[in-house]
This record gives C-alpha cells, structure tokens and sequence, in this order.
C-alpha cells in the first residue's frame, strides 16, 4: 500500500497557502509542525522525504526512540505533550523547542538542565483560554506573571503562546479563542517581553488560527491520518 502522506502534505501546503491569503500574510510566516504522536517510523521518514522539518511529539520514550532513530535527518523536534518533573531531563537534552509548560517550576528545571552545548530551548506557555477545568495550561489571569518569570530563566528562550482551545463547529466560533491568545500575546509585548510566536491551529481549525495570527500551526491527523491513541 503506498501511503498518502506526501500527497495529503502537499494538500496541506495549499490550505495553508489559501489561509495565508485570506489573511493577506505571507505563508511563510506560518511554521507547520508535524505531529507525528502514535505514528510509526516510516510515515516520519515519508515526510520527511517531502520536505517537512519540523515534527511534533507528546509522549516522551516513543519521541526519544524515534528522535534518535532519525538523528541523520536533521530534524526539528517540539515537544507538546503533558510535562511532568521526571520527564525535563530528557526534554531539555532533546528537543528543540517546548510548547506545553504551564508550571515556573516545570520551567526552572528545564533551564537548570539544558546542556550548555545546545543553543536556549525554545519555549511557549500554554494557556488554558477556554478556562477548561479539565485541560492544562495557565490561566489568562496568571499569564502575565509566570512569562515574566519564566523569561528571566537563563537557558531558556520564551517565544510565546500556545493554546488548544474548546471544540467548535464554526470558523467565526474557532476564531474567538484565538482572538484572545493573540490579544494576550500582544499585550505581553507590550509590557515588554520579546515575543514572537502564537502557536496555534490543528488538523480541524488552521484557517481560523492563520486568519487570527498563527504563527506555528501543530497538525497530525491532516498528514498522517487518524491515530490510534494507546497512551
Ligand atoms: C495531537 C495534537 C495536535 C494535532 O492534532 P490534529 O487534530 O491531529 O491535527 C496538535 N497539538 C497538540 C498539543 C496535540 O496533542
């Protein structure tokens, strides 16, 4: 069977082109992550094959194995997964940015234990923006606070914000939460912080994200298909 990953790749690319001009930006603001979670080996490599660089993971021993086994490809590796304190070694020893921290002390660890060979992490604070009890993230009322603490951090680069918000149907409805991560974005600027990533966007609402401002958009089953989710 040949797989579909490069074609729906290159569909891909061409939403994200048409999102880009509905918005009047350049598509190449706009970073695709591929989130490869759950996928086998191979579908990374036939991306990769197609010229896709930056990969997305959320569990960290299936990352590591398959960031070591891809080590020759060069590749950018985001860690968006859950964070815990037992897993920051690792994280901060392999991957090139980090989009899921919503703790100081999460980030303090991951600083103290960058290896001082490697450039700062990249790092993004996810908000929880639809205020969802259940889903991770900071508050939009302690955002502000933990930036600039986290900003602080040696060994760390913040670039901004990551947020996954509530499931809606509609395009007008997906763009209200990321109105309000990018408004937060800008007001963080403004008090000063150097930002200049919104992370935000997946395989069912990249075109409300790119119209609100997206600058890395994080999509899985648009690539590689649907998963089966055994973690
Ligand atoms: C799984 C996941 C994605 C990709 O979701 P799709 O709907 O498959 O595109 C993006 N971001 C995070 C944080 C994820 O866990």
């Amino acid at each position: 069977m040949t797989s579909e990953v490069a074609p729906n790749l290159a569909r891909l690319r061409h939403r994200i082109a048409d999102a880009a001009q509905a918005a009047n930006r350049p598509a190449d603001d706009i970073t695709l992550v591929a989130v490869s979670k759950t996928q086998p080996l191979e579908k990374i490599r036939e991306a990769a094959a197609a010229g896709q660089t930056h990969f997305g993971e959320n569990y960290l021993q299936e990352a590591l194995d398959k960031i070591q086994a891809l080590d020759e490809h060069n590749l950018t590796w985001h860690f968006i997964g859950p964070l815990q304190s037992n897993k920051t070694r690792d994280i901060a020893a392999y991957f090139d940015w980090v989009h899921s921290v919503d703790r100081l002390k999460i980030a303090r660890r991951l600083s103290d234990q960058r290896p001082d060979d490697l450039p700062p992490l990249n790092l993004c604070l996810q908000v929880n923006i639809s205020n969802e009890p259940s889903k991770s993230g900071v508050s939009v009322q302690a955002c502000a606070d933990l930036a600039t603490e986290i900003a602080k951090l040696p060994r760390l680069r913040l670039r901004g914000l990551m947020a996954i918000p509530a499931w809606s149907e509609s395009e007008a409805e997906q763009r209200k939460p990321f109105a309000q991560l990018r408004q937060l974005h800008a007001e963080l600027c403004a008090s000063g912080l150097e930002l200049d990533t919104l992370s935000m966007g997946m395989s069912d609402d990249l075109e409300a994200a790119i119209l609100e401002g997206a600058s890395i958009i994080r999509i899985g089953t648009a690539i590689f298909g649907s998963r089966t989710e055994t973690q």
